[in-house]
């Protein structure tokens, strides 16, 4: 957008996507090096205000800011993506350690927030930057809680420690079944027992937990979606503060998913960014599950969701 105010031509600004006369244009991709970017600034935001509006609608009692200290996710630069995942940012970029805990210090000094949420994807993607930086952070005398987000399949009892010791409150991760066989075919391959193991350690040292869940993924059953219900329901009750956000599986344009039902419907969905989503969810659902919509509808009623979309 800068370039374009200052009158670059559409061909010279790099990673944009344009149309000239009936040809669409893609340029180079060159993404930023975080670590050259300047330091988050809300300088020009009421911060009281920002705060006080936080309180009064009970999203944060004491002020939340976001900051982010990666682009992109390590799970899907690894293994590919999650076959609902349509983030944009196909490589993952982080800000060095050292970047984001001074950041960190500055933005806490001068806000003095009781909360901040690094809205990154997965903060432990990267096993030696997370040592460096709870190396840096561990002994800061004002942590605010913590909150980010994680892959299941990264937690063991010393990294959950060390989480605590970093002021984690909160994580967020999704989890695509309560069924074994669904769990082990996803990336994140973690079994019930497993997420069971984690919950308890979690629990020992007081972080909560908010889990996402896609219902009507790749291969869902009857079966699964019971499993789904009943593995909530357990956690719920011995974790009462858990949230789980529930959704239904969307097959948003750029997915592994949208791709994989082109190639069952042929032209129907292909090259269209507008079409009915009940319509291809019912198309997804007859032809990579054996479960109906209405089942999957009760399912999404029984889990003890707080929120759902
Ligand atoms: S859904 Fe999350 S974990 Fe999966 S590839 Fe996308 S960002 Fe990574």
């Amino acid at each position: 957008m800068v370039d374009f105010i200052r009158g670059r031509p559409f061909k010279k600004i790099n990673n944009l996507i344009y149309q000239e006369g009936k040809e669409i244009k893609f340029n180079p991709i060159k993404n930023l090096n975080l670590n050259h970017l300047p330091r988050q600034d809300f300088s020009f935001l009421d911060i009281e205000e920002y705060f006080r509006l936080q309180n009064e609608r009970q999203i944060s009692p004491s002020g939340r800011i976001a900051v982010f200290s990666r682009k992109g996710c390590g799970l899907r630069s690894r293994y590919g993506p999650c076959f609902f995942c349509s983030i944009m940012y196909r490589e993952k970029r982080l800000k060095s350690p050292l970047k984001f805990f001074r950041e960190l210090d500055f933005l806490i000094q001068k806000y003095k927030p009781g909360s901040v949420w690094d809205v990154s994807d997965d903060f432990l993607d990267d096993k030696d930057w997370f040592l460096k930086f709870h190396r840096l952070y561990r002994r800061y005398p004002t942590k605010p809680e913590l909150r980010v987000y994680v892959c299941l399949n990264e937690l063991d009892g010393v990294t959950i420690k060390r989480l605590a010791e970093l002021n984690v409150k909160w994580i967020i991760f999704g989890i695509e079944g309560g069924d074994d066989k669904i769990s082990s075919s996803s990336i994140k391959n973690c079994s019930t027992k497993e997420i069971k193991a984690i919950f308890r350690c979690l629990n020992e040292y007081g972080i909560n937990a908010c889990i996402q869940i896609v219902l009507g993924g790749i291969g869902e059953s009857p079966a699964t979606l019971k499993s789904m219900i009943k593995l909530t329901c357990d956690l719920k009750e011995r974790y009462p503060t858990t949230l789980f956000l529930v959704h239904f599986l969307r097959l948003l344009p750029g997915t592994l998913a949208h791709r994989l039902l082109i190639q069952k419907t042929g032209s129907k969905y292909q090259n269209r960014d507008f079409f009915d989503p009940y319509e291809a969810f019912l198309d997804w659902l007859k032809y990579f599950t054996t479960v109906s919509y209405s089942q999957v509808l009760k399912a999404f009623q029984k889990i003890p969701a707080l929120k759902r979309n």
